[in-house]
């Protein structure tokens, strides 16, 4: 909207009332997916086989939807207590997925002379959620191969004195695993409260978990979204109590609603299916990217996550990510005009016909590259 030009008297309240900064942006877009093999998300394809499905049909008649949910999500907690090896005298906070919690933490500490900071690229909502709270966003960029900036990273901190740093590990969009000591170098330097991000958890065989015991200001985060679970919406953020009481005053009381209370807990009751699942990815994972690997042409970033970073020829990603689309697999196009990102594209690790299916699109769009 600019100048007078209002079309309706609605549009003339927003342009008075919504902050310049929110009128500016672009709402969150989930592109149309119908008929496509759907590869963009990190989402896990598999479903639980029909007899668990069945028992946990059962379970969710037993549920009173006319009460409100326990508040605090007591048992659950307890069971991801347990289950996630949160050290026994830190305490744990659910969310409605790790998202409400970037949200709820960072709203807990907002002002608007403070800053939040992150490498760049990170997950996208760490910036978007900042805004959100009216603070303001610092990034570092990562070293070409996605490593973190050590150098440039302590610098940051040391100038910008940011209240929170959010660390994804491993990143997404590349799927580098950081370096143990560069992290440990940044939360050992960092003013304010470090997030170590461990939604990928499950596929990179690496946690900062025991490392609550050494320093009172990390916090992590973890989700059962790419487990398998990313309907539920259910995250998990783990620290010291005395951050967690004060944090928990900024969450709303029923954040977590019965029927994501019921199934979770449900759902790791039969950890052992999660497990096989992440276990197939991870084997998946390595079979797909040896097979891109081997296609000339594109680059192929290692990954600790169940999705692959790769890069198209020289001026080819957009117009590869396409052909990919017009082939009926949708992946994610990061294209971006910096030297990190240009031609960048992920791909999640699906079942084996859906890698099957993207490996035939991909090899077909490169020879159409080529070709043109
Ligand atoms: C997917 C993702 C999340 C979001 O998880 P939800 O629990 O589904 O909100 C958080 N952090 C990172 C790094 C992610 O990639």
């Amino acid at each position: 909207m600019k100048g007078a030009a209002w079309h309706t008297p609605a549009e003339a309240a927003v342009a008075r009332w919504i902050r310049p900064e929110i009128q500016a942006l672009e709402a969150y877009h989930v592109p149309e997916s119908t008929d496509l093999i759907k590869l963009d998300a990190m989402e896990n394809p598999y479903a639980w086989p029909p007899d668990v499905v069945e028992e946990w049909l059962a379970v969710l008649r037993r549920v009173s939807l006319n009460r409100y949910p326990d508040p605090s999500a007591k048992r659950l907690r307890e069971r991801l207590h347990r289950l996630f090896e949160v050290p026994e005298d830190k305490a744990v906070m659910l969310g409605n997925g790790s998202d409400e919690l970037i949200q709820i933490l960072t709203m807990a500490v907002s002002r608007p002379e403070r800053t939040v900071l992150a490498p760049d690229p990170a997950f996208s909502m760490y910036r978007m959620i900042t805004l959100f709270s009216g603070m303001h966003y610092v990034t570092v960029p990562l070293r070409d191969d996605f490593g973190l900036d050590r150098e440039a990273m302590l610098r940051a901190l040391a100038e910008h004195e940011p209240a929170i740093v959010f660390i994804d590990y491993p990143n997404n969009p590349s799927g580098r695993l950081f370096d143990a000591g560069d992290l440990r170098a940044v939360i050992e330097a960092a003013p304010g409260l470090v997030v170590v991000d461990e939604a990928y958890h499950s596929f990179a065989g690496a946690t900062f978990m025991p490392q609550l015991r050494d320093y009172p200001h990390l916090l992590v985060l973890r989700t059962l979204s790419k487990m398998g679970l990313a309907g539920l919406r259910l995250g998990i953020l783990a620290g010291d109590r005395a951050w967690l009481d004060q944090v928990n005053k900024v969450r709303l009381p029923y954040n977590v609603n019965v029927l994501a209370q019921v199934s979770a807990d449900f759902a790791l009751g039969h950890q052992a299916i999660l497990e096989a699942q992440a276990a197939a990815i991870r084997r998946d994972r390595a079979h797909l990217q040896e097979a891109m690997a081997a296609l000339p042409g594109i680059t192929v970033y290692p990954s600790r996550a169940n999705f692959i970073l790769f890069r198209a020829p020289p001026g080819q990603g957009p117009a590869l990510f396409e052909q990919i689309r017009a082939a009926g697999v949708l992946i994610k196009n990061l294209h971006r005009d910096d030297a990190l990102l240009r031609d960048c594209l992920r791909v999640t690790v699906g079942t084996p016909e859906e890698n099957q299916a993207f490996l035939e699109a991909l090899r077909a769009g490169l020879a159409t590259c080529a070709g043109g």
